[in-house]
């Protein structure tokens, strides 16, 4: 006899079909989004337009879109973000870390399976997250992987079957490298995501995680002192800067709770973590 638990319990088999990463999206996004920036809230809103141009245009039921940037300049959470937020039926992503030990098949074989997953329903997104992961890239001697190449190139390159539509957001930090192994011509747009390059940056993620007591003057000495050792205070500051900062926001939170760790000095412990990556790019 059929009964009632057997119904939930075949709807929860269903589910897998189309929302089984849910959980997958949803952890890389439980951290949120901090808008140290206009920058972040336009990337999202950029988001926003694509995810309906896939839904809504004729001519373009499939749309692919780079997010590059340094390393650690939140590129991840941000592409997953965009495909969260779509609301389609089938968001996933393609993670690396998730093949850690896969051989150079069992990868292709994986890949090629989430794409074909999301041509059974009628609106997906894809995170193709970390194309060099992705490709086994090393910097060193530019060896990677020709076949998961050529298997990224295809899949995202190709429009889905008739009555399918497909957002396809990649991350990438390999800056130039992009064009040369053939990315260009499949992404149709690309965005950047920004890193924090100045004081009124900083001073936004700091307020936000509370490093310091709401209303105690930690925050603003902080700054002052980090404006007197020479970092640009503001965009225009950046241009030319004394003593440049630029760091990753998944970096920033990184050093952000080393320094929670010692509340007295956690103004000086921020200060030493910035100034170790000054001295980390140089
Ligand atoms: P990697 O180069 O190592 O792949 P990444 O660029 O993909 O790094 P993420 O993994 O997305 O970076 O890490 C960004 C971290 O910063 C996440 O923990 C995220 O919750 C947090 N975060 C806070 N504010 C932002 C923001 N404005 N944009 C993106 N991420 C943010
Ligand atoms: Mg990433």
């Amino acid at each position: 006899r059929v009964n009632k638990g057997d119904f939930f319990q075949a709807l929860d088999e269903i589910k897998p079909a189309f929302g089984a990463s849910e959980e997958e999206i949803q952890e890389v996004i439980q951290n949120g989004i901090i808008e140290f920036d206009s920058e972040v809230h336009e990337i999202l809103e950029k988001g926003k337009l694509f995810v309906n141009q896939v839904a809504r245009s004729e001519r373009t039921p499939r749309v692919s879109v780079l997010l590059h940037g340094l390393p650690g300049s939140g590129k991840t959470v941000l592409a997953a973000t965009i495909g969260w937020r779509s609301e389609f039926p089938f968001v996933k992503i393609i993670s690396p870390d998730r093949m850690v030990g896969f051989s150079e098949a069992q990868k292709i074989a994986a890949i090629t399976k989430i794409f074909t997953d999301s041509y059974k329903s009628p609106l997906s997104v894809i995170v193709v997250d970390s194309l060099e992961r992705l490709l086994d890239w090393t910097s060193l001697g530019n060896r990677f992987s020709n076949a998961v190449l050529q298997t990224l190139l295809v899949l995202i390159a190709r429009k889905p079957p008739k009555g399918r539509r497909l957002l396809v957001l990649a991350t990438s930090s390999l800056g130039q490298h992009i064009t040369n192994l053939g990315f260009s011509e499949v992404f149709d747009a690309s965005i950047k995501a920004p890193p924090i390059s100045h004081l009124e940056q900083l001073e936004v993620v700091l307020d936000s995680v509370e490093l310091f007591p709401k209303g105690s003057p930690g925050l603003r000495q902080t700054i002052q002192e980090l404006s007197d050792a020479g970092f640009p205070r503001n965009a225009s500051a950046a241009e030319e800067p004394t003593l440049p900062l630029l760091v990753g926001i998944k970096k920033l939170l990184s050093i952000v709770e080393m320094a929670r760790q010692e509340p007295e000095s956690a103004g000086h412990r921020l200060m030493n973590g910035l100034l170790n990556v000054v001295g980390e790019s140089r």
